[in-house]
C-alpha cells in the first residue's frame, strides 16, 4: 500500500461535517483527495481550494450517490482525473427521524437508499480498480445506532446495522486482494447532524454520554487516518468513538 502522500483518496458527503473533516485531515496529510457532495457545491468547493491552497490536490465531484449510475460515475472520474483509487470512505447519510407508527415507506426506502445502498453502488464500482491494484481501503460510516438501535431511528438503525454486516462479508471476501474493509460506529458529533436536534433533545442526550460531551468531528477524522496510514492488518471491524454512549458487552 502506498503511503498517504501517494493516496488517492474518495470521501463522500464531504462538504460538510464528518466527511469534511476526514477529508481536511487525509488531504492536508499529503493524499489526493476526492470531496463528493450532492447538493452543497459551495462548501465543496471552498474546501477543494483551502487544501489546493495548502499545497495538496483535490477535487469537488458532484454526485448522489444513492443512485448506482452516479456512484459508477463518481469513481470513474476519479481514476480518470488521479489514474487510481486506493481509499473509499463511504460517508454520506441522512436521517429521517420518525417512531415506527409514523415513518412512511418513502421516509424508510429513502435512509436505506443513502444510507446503506449507496455504499455498495461506490464499493462495486471501485472493486475492479482496487482488486486489479491489489490493495484498496475501505471505511463505512456507521453508527452506535447501528450496534444499540435507537427510539425513532428504525430506518437509520436497519441502515447503520446493514453497513457492519456488509462490512464482515465484504473484509472476508476482498482480503485476498489486499483490500480492508472496517466501519466507524461514532456516538454524537458535533456536526449539522447532531446541530439540527431540538436543544432541548440536545441536552437529554449529553446526559446519556459516559464522558460527558459530544464528540468533534477531527475525532472520528484521526481515526480513519489512522485506520489508512497504519491499519494494514485491520480488516472486518466495527470501531466505536463515543464516548461511552454505548459500550459492548
Ligand atoms: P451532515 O453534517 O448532515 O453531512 C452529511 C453529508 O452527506 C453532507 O456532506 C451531504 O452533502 C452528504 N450527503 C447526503 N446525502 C448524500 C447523497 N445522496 N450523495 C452524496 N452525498 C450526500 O452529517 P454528518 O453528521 O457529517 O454525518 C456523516 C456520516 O456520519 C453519516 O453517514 C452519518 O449517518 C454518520 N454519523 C454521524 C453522527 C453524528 O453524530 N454526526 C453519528 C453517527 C454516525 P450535501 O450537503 O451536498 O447533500
Amino acid at each position: 500500500m502506498p503511503g498517504l502522500e501517494d493516496m488517492v483518496v474518495v470521501v463522500t458527503g464531504a462538504s460538510r461535517g464528518l466527511g469534511r473533516a476526514i477529508a481536511e485531515e487525509l488531504g492536508r496529510g499529503g493524499a489526493k483527495v476526492v470531496v463528493n457532495y450532492s447538493r452543497s457545491k459551495e462548501p465543496a468547493d471552498e474546501l477543494v481550494s483551502e487544501l489546493s491552497e495548502a499545497g495538496g490536490e483535490a477535487v469537488a465531484i458532484q454526485a448522489d450517490v444513492s443512485d448506482a449510475e452516479q456512484a459508477q460515475r463518481l469513481i470513474e472520474e476519479t481514476v480518470e482525473k488521479f489514474g487510481r483509487i486506493d481509499v473509499l470512505v463511504n460517508n454520506a447519510g441522512i436521517n429521517r427521524d420518525k417512531t415506527l407508527k409514523k415513518l412512511s415507506v418513502e421516509d424508510w426506502d429513502t435512509v436505506i437508499q443513502v444510507d446503506l445502498n449507496s455504499a455498495f453502488y461506490t464499493v462495486h464500482a471501485a472493486l475492479p480498480h482496487m482488486t486489479e491494484q491489489g490493495s484498496g481501503k475501505i471505511i463505512n460510516m456507521s453508527s452506535f445506532v447501528g450496534e444499540a438501535g435507537n427510539v425513532g431511528q428504525a430506518n437509520y438503525s436497519a441502515a447503520k446495522a446493514g453497513l457492519l454486516g456488509f462490512t464482515k462479508t465484504a473484509a472476508k471476501e476482498l482480503a485476498r486482494y489486499g483490500i480492508t474493509v472496517n466501519s466507524i460506529c461514532p456516538g454524537f458529533i458535533e456536526t449539522d447532524m447532531v446541530a439540527n436536534i431540538p436543544e432541548e433533545a440536545r441536552e437529554k442526550l449529553l446526559k446519556t454520554v459516559p464522558l460527558g460531551r459530544f464528540g468533534k468531528p477531527n475525532e472520528i477524522a484521526r481515526a480513519v487516518r489512522y485506520l489508512v496510514e497504519d491499519g494494514d492488518y485491520i480488516t472486518g471491524q466495527a470501531l466505536d468513538i463515543n464516548g461511552g454512549v454505548y459500550i459492548r458487552t
